[in-house]
């Protein structure tokens, strides 16, 4: 019998994302190559790290060709650089172009959720001073103003109060394409996390609830606290629509907002998600390994949950490793990079098997875990 050649998968992006596909692939005897510009980038701890930038064909063409398949970690790679290599053909590279480009534009990506028959908050195109005056008077107030493109934590955005912070808004943003969206008083925020593999077949890990300050992930819980199996089957609907759609292969990732039980989609992101760095101890196969059983087109893996369980990022700062690891059932992740203020540089997972422990090990965890300076 032949030996089965281990697959390398090339990453365009190095930052923690690759370094956890990276960590999840070893032991299936995944080799991953990454591309990146920065030196010491976090995924070249686990494998090779090219640099250059994410749409350098010098750096990412040789790369490619040594690739079982292509895959990126940031919705900021340039679409034209996953163009380019779907147009080679061989090898192939997922998630497909068309759900990066949809993912880059806030105005395409809430029109398509729109065509899916997906809820999301009343929006309208803004170019000029006149158009914004021309939507708040359609939309009302408050109302949040988004740069189309490149907008990431929080940053990109002005909330309007009244229409009369119009001038300011434009002030601070115009110049480039707009949307403005009407201000949604959600309940809370969720993510449904979703897995397509190249023959079709789907997976979804149950709703996590997300917290955010200044603009920044902060905690997950997971599942949800009072997910209801109808909200789960309906955030399941969005996802499964939008995958088939884009005859997507990976994981994608779809921020929601809860309003009174119903679901809006804010945004959607095609690569492995923050709000979803939980599975690695607390689903039976973590985003990061079915992300590349997906793109590799091996069988997917349960998504079932083990318990309950609590994600914390690390911003900033880094808890003492041994302080974490002295309460039960918590996990340190250390992404490698240098501390800077507001950096994601590591993240702790707290599982429990019920939510009074959970609960009990997370008060510990948040007591020690130093505040960003
Ligand atoms: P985004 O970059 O679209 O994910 O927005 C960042 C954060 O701003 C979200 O996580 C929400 O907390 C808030 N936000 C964005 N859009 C809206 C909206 N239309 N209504 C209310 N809050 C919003």
């Amino acid at each position: 019998m032949d030996t089965p050649v281990s697959p390398t998968v090339a990453c365009i992006g190095g930052g923690q994302l690759g370094r956890m596909l990276g960590l999840a692939g070893l032991p299936l005897g995944i080799r991953m190559e990454f591309v990146d510009p920065v030196d010491g980038a976090p995924a070249g701890a686990i494998g090779p790290l090219h640099l250059g930038e994410l749409d350098e064909r010098g750096v990412i063409g040789p790369c490619v060709e040594r690739a079982t398949v292509v895959t990126y970690e940031w919705e900021g790679v340039p679409a034209e650089i996953v163009s380019w290599i779907e147009e080679m053909r061989t090898p192939p590279v997922f998630p497909p172009a068309a759900a990066l480009r949809a993912s880059q534009d806030r105005l395409h990506e809430k029109t398509l959720f729109r065509q899916l028959g997906v809820g999301t908050p009343d929006f309208l195109p803004v170019d000029s001073p006149a158009d914004l005056d021309d939507a708040i008077a359609k939309l009302g107030t408050p109302a949040v103003l988004k740069t189309r493109r490149g907008g990431y934590d929080g940053k990109g955005q002005f909330v309007l109060r009244v229409a009369a912070d119009a001038s300011t808004a434009w002030a601070a943003l115009g110049g480039v394409p707009l949307i403005l969206e009407a201000f949604v008083p959600f309940d809370r925020e969720l993510s449904i996390l979703a897995v397509r593999g190249r023959d079709g077949a789907t997976e979804c890990w149950p709703v996590i609830e997300n917290h955010h300050a200044e603009g920044m992930l902060r905690v997950s819980n997971a599942p949800a606290p009072g997910l209801t199996p109808e909200r789960q089957r309906a955030a399941e609907a969005i996802a499964n629509r939008m995958l088939d759609e884009l005859l997507y292969v990976g994981v994608l990732a779809i921020e929601l907002f809860d309003v009174g039980g119903r679901l809006l989609a804010n945004e959607m992101a095609p690569r492995v998600h923050n709000s979803g760095h939980w599975t690695i101890e607390g689903s039976v196969t973590s985003q990061f390994e079915n992300h590349l059983r997906a793109v590799l087109g091996w069988p997917l893996g349960s998504t079932e949950s083990r318990g309950v369980s609590t994600m914390l990022n690390c911003i900033g700062v880094l808890p003492a490793p041994a302080d974490v690891l002295t309460i039960p059932g918590a996990h340190l992740h250390d992404y490698g990079k240098s501390a800077r203020h507001a950096r994601k540089l590591g993240h702790v997972t707290v599982v429990a098997d019920d939510a009074a422990t959970l609960r009990e090990r997370v008060e510990r965890v948040l007591a020690i875990l130093p505040a960003d300076g």
